[in-house]
């Protein structure tokens, strides 16, 4: 195999492949070894200190070192550290989390299927989609509408459904069966002199020319994270998810909503489908579900699906579908004592009550001269880099203003996460108003810094 110019003395000595990470480049830089938590924060093997402006990978909502966290997975380790819900077994914490989770979201009566990460819950939900068609004999109902720039997981199936090209390449994907439709980004996509409400109305049209091209009797789903994140912190337009509901109930074809990242109060309502009035057959869950602290992910589908999916073991017998650590119950003791703390301690209405400052203080820097467009919800934000305000130019893709921007709010000791020229904020959901004044004053250092690279540059 080539080894793309990289001397052996270059060389990472770890043996440890790094996911989403430029794997040549890491061989000069070696990783970042975060060594423990303390509250929004972590501190790295020199013992330097960050604030997590992405709680993790959008994860944690309790910050990194809540003990009831620890000590629930102690008991259950104690009491039974492992077992399995196949062949009609279980355990009390998978039977308790399941009906919490059922009560908690907004589709009512729905069941609840667990998986480890948000990958796999999403590819299950597929699986139990085109379970579902195959047993009402649709058997050409089996397409999956995405949105592009949208966000859904790694497995073969889930990637096909994200819509980042850098995702595919190399991979051979997406496979067939999987289509996208326009990213309703106002900023990037909205015409001049468009309304929010009009821009709306035109990705609906889009999604209705693609569901007509394709034929309606061939869709089964539509997949959306209601704020995408990792394309780019996009919530939607006004009016946006009313016409596509619309559509979408007109064609006969389900509305999955993705909820892995906008789950459990970080749109400042328990689920993102709160906040935006949708309507989903299915929600998936996971990342704050256990605040992170070990893997668990679930999928909540409706009544009508789980009659069919009920009614399958005529044809099909066994429910063929499971995983080994589904469930398993020392997460879900986590993910249960997770979700009695958001109840115990109001976290979603601390949300509320700290999201007008998070939004003050991001929207400070719209004015920037180097900042394009502020976008936020909650406490999730995304602020995209522009030269030009008028004509929303994007900066020569060489500069990599964004890499830079990252590594100078790394530098203060700020961790957050650029897409190309995109900064996202996603911090712990028990972030306080002083915490968050804190994480803007580091980024507002970095980004004079960027802002003097940018004016120095050529
Ligand atoms: N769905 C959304 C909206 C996500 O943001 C992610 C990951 O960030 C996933 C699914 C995939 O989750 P995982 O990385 O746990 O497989």
């Amino acid at each position: 195999m080539p080894n793309h110019n990289i001397t052996l003395k270059d060389v990472d000595k770890h043996s440890l492949i790094h996911p989403y990470t430029n794997l040549a480049d890491h061989q000069r830089t070696g990783p970042l070894i975060i060594e423990r938590g303390e509250g929004i924060r972590v501190i790295d093997q020199n013992g330097k200190s960050y604030i997590e402006g992405l709680a993790g990978l959008w994860s944690t909502a309790l910050g990194f070192n809540e003990p009831e966290l620890a000590a629930a997975a102690a008991d259950q380790f104690n009491k039974l550290p492992t077992y399995h819900s196949f062949n009609s077994m279980a355990t009390r914490p998978m039977i308790e989390l399941a009906d919490r989770l059922k009560d908690m979201v907004p589709i009512s009566d729905g069941r609840v299927f667990f998986a480890n990460s948000g990958s796999e819950i999403n590819d299950t939900v597929i699986k139990l989609i085109w379970y579902a068609n195959n047993i009402l004999d649709r058997t050409e109902k089996k397409k999956i509408i995405t949105r592009k720039r949208s966000y859904h997981g790694v497995t073969l199936a889930t990637a096909s459904m994200t819509g980042l090209e850098f995702c595919h390449g190399g991979f051979d994907l997406p496979l067939d069966r999987f289509l996208k439709c326009m990213c309703p980004d106002y900023y990037r996509e909205g015409l001049a002199g468009e309304t929010e409400e009009q821009f709306s109305e035109r990705c609906a049209d889009d999604l209705r020319k693609l569901i007509e091209r394709e034929g309606a009797d061939t869709i089964a789903a539509f997949f959306a994270d209601p704020v995408i994140a990792g394309g780019g912190v996009v919530p939607p337009p006004a009016g946006y998810f009313e016409k596509v509901q619309k559509i979408l109930k007109e064609n006969d074809i389900l509305f999955v909503a993705d909820e892995v990242i906008c789950g459990f109060g970080r749109t400042g309502k328990a689920f993102a489908s709160d906040t935006y009035n949708l309507k989903p057959d299915v929600i998936t869950v996971a990342k704050a579900l256990s605040s992170a602290y070990l893997p668990i992910s679930a999928a909540i589908v409706a009544p009508a699906i789980w009659e069919v999916l009920l009614s399958g073991s005529k044809k099909y017998g066994v429910f063929a579908h499971g995983f080994t650590y589904g469930g398993h119950p020392v997460s879900a003791a986590v993910a249960l004592r997770t979700l009695e703390i958001y109840e115990e301690r109001s976290i979603f209405q601390h949300v509320q009550s700290v999201a007008d400052h998070f939004a003050q203080r991001i929207d400070s820097f719209a004015s920037h001269p180097m900042v394009g467009d502020v976008r936020r919800v909650g406490l999730l934000g995304g602020i995209e880099f522009s030269p030009d305000h008028a004509t929303k130019a994007q900066f020569d893709k060489s500069m990599n203003v964004g890499a830079f921007c990252s590594q100078r709010c790394q530098d203060h000791g700020l961790i957050i996460r650029n897409m190309g020229d995109i900064i996202a904020f996603c911090p712990p959901l028990i972030i306080s108003e002083s915490e968050i004044d804190e994480m803007f004053e580091k980024f507002e250092n970095a980004l004079a810094e960027t802002w003097q690279m940018v004016q120095n540059y050529g």
